[in-house]
């Protein structure tokens, strides 16, 4: 698992998964959220799927 983020608290390269830094735990930023990303996948796949039936 490729470390994407920075903590911009303490520098530390945080992990895709997880809601916190794995350093110092404070909380990461909203674009930084996994549930945030997997949601968006949802949305563009149910996108995909709507613009293949139409
Ligand atoms: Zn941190």
């Amino acid at each position: 698992m490729p470390r994407l983020f920075t903590c911009r608290e303490c520098g530390h390269k945080m992990r895709f998964s997880g809601q916190f830094c794995g350093k110092c735990y404070a909380r990461k930023e909203t674009y930084q959220m996994p549930n945030l990303w997997r949601g968006a996948a949802v949305i563009v796949f149910l996108l995909i799927l709507i613009a293949i039936m139409l």
